[in-house]
């Protein structure tokens, strides 16, 4: 992919647009990334380090990482974050972001399925560790909901991501 000043600046506004609108409020203190959850499991790009690329414009470096698939949506990082920049929206846009690029790692197949399949891009079956201290086994997210299901498979499958064929 060719990746000019023109594509970068269409990236931040783009970003801006899907709820990153804060970006550049960041002053790099790191606090974000200290939280991370998904920083910790070894998804360098999230955080300060993926709002650090986006501002200077390294988007070929990070236009395919899968670390976007790799946040848990805790919203640590918004809590922690001084300037309000809201990092879990950073990343949430970027990977829309990738989403309409087709820009995917191999390793983001996982959760691309997961997401199609579950509604969570990061998805373990939860029945038996619920059964085992005596909690419902389903829980009420879109994972065990058939209608909140095909609504994110119609809207996957009218999105660029259903052009991938992975469906
Ligand atoms: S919401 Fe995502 S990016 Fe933010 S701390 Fe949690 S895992 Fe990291
Ligand atoms: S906590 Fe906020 S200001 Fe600090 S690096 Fe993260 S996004 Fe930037």
């Amino acid at each position: 992919m060719i990746i000019d000043q023109k594509k970068i600046d269409e990236a931040i506004d783009t970003i801006v647009a899907y709820g990153g609108e804060y970006i550049r409020e960041c002053v790099q203190c790191g606090a974000c990334s200290a939280v991370c959850p998904g920083v910790r499991a070894g998804f360098p790009l999230l955080c300060r380090n993926l709002i650090r690329h986006l501002l200077n414009g390294q988007l070929e470096e990070i236009i395919e990482d899968s670390s976007s698939w790799g946040c848990q949506a805790c919203s640590r990082c918004t809590e922690v974050c001084p300037q309000g920049v809201r990092p879990q929206e950073v990343v949430f846009a970027f990977r829309r972001y990738q989403a309409n690029q087709l820009a995917f790692s191999t390793s983001s197949v996982t959760s691309q399925m997961n997401l199609f399949e579950t509604g969570h891009a990061v998805y373990v079956d939860p029945k038996e560790a619920r059964k085992k201290v005596g909690l419902p086994e389903t829980t009420p997210t879109s994972a065990f909901d058939e209608q909140a299901k095909q609504e994110i498979q119609t809207l996957i499958n009218n999105s660029p991501m259903g052009q991938l064929g992975l469906f």
